[in-house]
């Protein structure tokens, strides 16, 4: 990988895959025989994949996404390409915290008449959950995959599903601490239950409760960012760090030039297609230039803030959460806590020391990440020590990440915006949006399909106008990433 090299002598690339993230990543590994290059403005891969390895080595600090997908799909196939697997996570995903009461078993239906609320909130909550259940076992009905249906079709009828209301509206007038309960929930989603719209409110339960058939379960051992550097390295000279694309012209021969700012220049690179692999608000006036219309439609998109803070422990002896991987706190400063640690623990011996990761979404997110680091760090341990108060004299180490587009959620209206979104674009078809803002909740799977998927566009437009081009292994591009 490189954050210096230049790019004249490359010539006429087969593709520019813009953006670092898994979705990027995703359409760099099927490309990966082509002859591309992968800009990344940052000086690492992953974008919100983003994990640190603690210094003993055992633990790993986590800031992002976490929750691995299923054997199947199309991130599971590129971490075992490099060698990697996800393992299956086996403490308690469904756990809730609320006051003074932690359920991290028993079914969810039993989680009104256990939670320490009034009578009034107890048949408020049953009944929302009820409706809640209801709408799921539709949500899976309605949008099981049809035999033969197109991509884009399949995607269209997903973010249309209850898109003219809120999830708010669909929930209906609740008590204070039933609605802090469903608030919760949607800050995983980091929206406000009055912005999401009901169907990804939906969506997101079907996941949630989804358990141990859950799409996303699974850990990879050593952190997150295992994968991306992992993929990294195989790429090699493929990749450009610290490389920000700021923006695409097409030339008059049809191909894409990409300009962009490395070490304070400003370098170029030419290619037959370009896959803008970055956040929509990022690729909004990227794209500008090619398609107005997708551009306007990229700006419309709707994120929310994530503020994370992951925690080092170094208890000696075993802990409450040893079995517990993710618990929602509603009404607490943080929204989830959940143990880095529990894949480790399945071993007869427990080691010492931990990591935990606590993380607050939507709005409250949004208020407290303008507050200094030690504000952030004092709330938040706080309500750490509240919930478990054992965390009390064990923590080692804190650190905070801000994620401003932390994820992407749809708002009522989101489908409209789809057809401008659904490429290829431009005069010559040649430019191709991917990342997780393609579904209707961010996921690594989401924005790894659509990266992957892009890249399939672009292999078959490769093979159809210019044959079968000679294909380069790994070996014949240099570690500064110039094409021999
Ligand atoms: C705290 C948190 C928890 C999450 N938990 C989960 C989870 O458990 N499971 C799950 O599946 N998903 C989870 N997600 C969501 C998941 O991380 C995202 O949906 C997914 O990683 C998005 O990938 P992406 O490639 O589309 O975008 P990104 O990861 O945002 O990648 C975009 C990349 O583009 C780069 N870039 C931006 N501008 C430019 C430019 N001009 N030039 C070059 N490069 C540029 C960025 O630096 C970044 O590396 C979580 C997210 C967060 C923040």
């Amino acid at each position: 990988m490189s954050a210096d090299s230049t790019t004249a002598s490359q010539g006429l690339l087969d593709a520019v895959i813009i953006g670092g993230g898994v979705s990027g990543l995703a359409a760099a590994w099927r490309l990966r025989s082509r002859r591309i290059v992968l800009l990344e403005s940052q000086d690492r891969l992953g974008g919100r994949l983003y994990s640190q390895r603690a210094s003993d080595e055992d633990y790993w600090l986590n800031f992002g996404a976490h929750l691995f997908p299923a054997p199947g799909g199309v991130v599971d196939s590129m971490a075992r390409d490099v060698g990697l697997e996800t393992l299956p996570i086996t403490g308690s995903m469904m756990g809730i915290a609320y006051k003074d009461r932690i359920l991290t078993s028993g079914r969810v239906e039993t989680y009104p008449l256990r939670l320490p609320l009034p009578l009034r909130e107890k048949i408020a909550f049953a009944r929302a959950g009820l409706r809640l259940q209801r709408a799921v076992a539709r949500y899976h009905k309605v949008l099981a995959p049809r035999p033969g249906e197109a991509e884009a079709e399949s995607r269209r009828r997903r973010l249309a599903y209850l898109d003219d209301k809120t999830f708010a509206d669909f929930l209906g007038a609740l008590p204070a601490g039933t609605a802090s309960i469903f608030a919760c929930a949607a800050h995983r989603a980091t929206a406000e239950p009055t912005s999401l719209s009901a169907g990804s409110g939906i969506g997101l339960f079907a996941l949630v409760w989804a358990g141990e058939g859950s799409l996303i379960a699974r850990n990879l051992v050593g952190g997150p960012s295992v994968l991306p550097e992992a993929l990294g390295t195989a790429l090699g000279g493929r990749v450009r760090l610290g490389a920000k694309a700021q923006r695409i012209a097409p030339t008059s021969g049809g191909t894409q030039n990409v300009e962009y700012l490395v070490n304070g220049r400003v370098e170029s690179v030419e290619a037959r297609h370009v896959i803008v692999a970055v956040p929509a608000p990022i690729a909004a006036p990227l794209i500008a230039p090619i398609s107005l219309r997708a551009s306007e439609s990229l700006a419309a998109i709707t994120y929310g803030p994530f503020l994370s803070m992951a925690i080092l422990t170094n208890e000696i002896t075993a802990m409450p959460w040893d079995d517990v991987y993710a618990l929602a706190t509603p009404g607490r400063s943080f929204d989830m806590f959940t143990n880095h640690a529990q894949v480790l623990r399945n071993t007869s011996e427990r080691a010492p020391g931990g990591s935990l990761m606590v993380y607050a979404g939507g709005d409250g997110a949004a208020q407290m990440m303008t507050r200094p680091d030690s504000e952030i760090r004092e709330t938040f341990l706080a309500d750490l020590h509240t919930l478990y108060p054992e965390t009390r004299g064990i923590i080692a180490a804190t650190k905070i990440h801000r994620w401003r587009l932390g994820n992407v959620y749809a708002q009522p209206g989101r489908h409209e915006l789809q057809g401008a979104l659904e490429g290829p674009h431009g005069e010559f078809r040649n430019v191709h949006l991917a990342g997780d803002y393609f579904a209707e909740l961010g996921s690594m799977e989401a924005a790894a399909k659509a990266g992957d998927s892009a890249a399939q566009h672009v292999e078959l437009s490769l093979a159809q106008r210019h044959g079968s081009a000679p294909r380069m292994g790994l070996e014949d591009v240099g570690a500064d990433g110039v094409v021999d």
